[in-house]
């Protein structure tokens, strides 16, 4: 990794008040998460159910064969109870409280942001925690769909839950989509984590930032990413500790330099 790299790129964010993040799924995979679409098991997933995840999550086979959009429900979407340690939640809550990140941008549907203590996050698909019981309401999170026997139900009417996010084909909630390019627009840095430039579903939107400050931190290079104007590429938890940790020791050279400075003024 080149260091001087991670050096400009912390300079970049740290010198902004104003970086949106946007959080692609190699972020939650770094974690063992598979997302929704599960494009990187797809072979195994097609073996055993006959369908991409793609398919599956669909309202046709919600409304047609919801036992086994349900069975991927817990086996694929929620693999893991508890992820994997990665730092990019934290650092990104770090960011925010710090003023520097105003906005996450994500298609994950878990809530580790939330959890991180992150506030302003644009989820676009919903999330595993908040499935709906049509007819009265009531919200149930994810331990419960994946604790329950067979379908899971509503506890009060037995009614056979939503999932808390949206399936594909479905519109997503207008709302949120314009929050979504609202930040990205006016984004000062726009900081893409997690996904290639050029992919799928995401490339329209990125888009609508025409500055000067693309930085882009993935796993690997892609074709396309040579429009960002900073990339940095490897484990993506290293990178944000890295970049946690380089401005850690910025802060401290230049708490340092102040006090330097009020030393020598107190002496003459
Ligand atoms: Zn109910």
């Amino acid at each position: 990794m080149d260091l001087n790299t991670i050096e400009k790129i912390q300079k970049v964010i740290w010198d902004s008040d104003n970086v949106v993040m946007v959080s692609g799924s190699e972020v939650f995979r770094e974690g063992g998460l598979n997302g929704l679409r599960a494009e990187h098991i797809v072979y195994d997933i097609e073996q055993k159910y006959g369908f991409s995840g793609e398919e599956i999550v669909t309202s046709q086979i919600y409304s047609r064969q919801v036992a086994m959009f349900f069975e991927y429900y817990k086996d694929i979407i929620l693999n893991k109870e508890k992820p994997d340690n990665t730092t990019v939640y934290d650092v990104v809550a770090k960011l925010e409280k710090e003023g520097k990140i105003t906005n996450i941008v994500t298609k994950m549907v878990y809530d580790f942001y939330e959890d991180a203590g992150c506030e302003h996050i644009v989820k676009l698909y919903g999330s595993v925690e908040e499935n709906r019981c049509p007819a009265c309401g009531k919200i149930y999170n994810s331990k419960y769909i994946k604790q329950a026997k067979g379908t899971p139900k509503c506890s009060e009417c037995g009614v056979i839950l939503r999932p808390g996010f949206s399936l594909f084909g479905e519109q997503i909630d207008n709302k949120r989509l314009t929050h979504a390019v609202d930040a990205i627009e006016g984004a000062d840095v726009l900081l893409v984590a997690g996904i290639s430039l050029n992919s799928f579903g995401w490339q329209n939107m990125l888009r609508y930032y025409d500055k000067d400050k693309l930085v882009l931190i993935n796993t690997e290079e892609k074709i396309g990413d040579e429009r960002a104007n900073y990339c940095l590429y490897g484990s993506i938890s290293d990178i944000f500790a890295k970049l946690a940790k380089e401005a850690e020791k910025n802060k401290k050279e230049e708490s340092a330099k102040k006090a330097k400075k009020s030393d020598s003024k107190k002496s003459k």
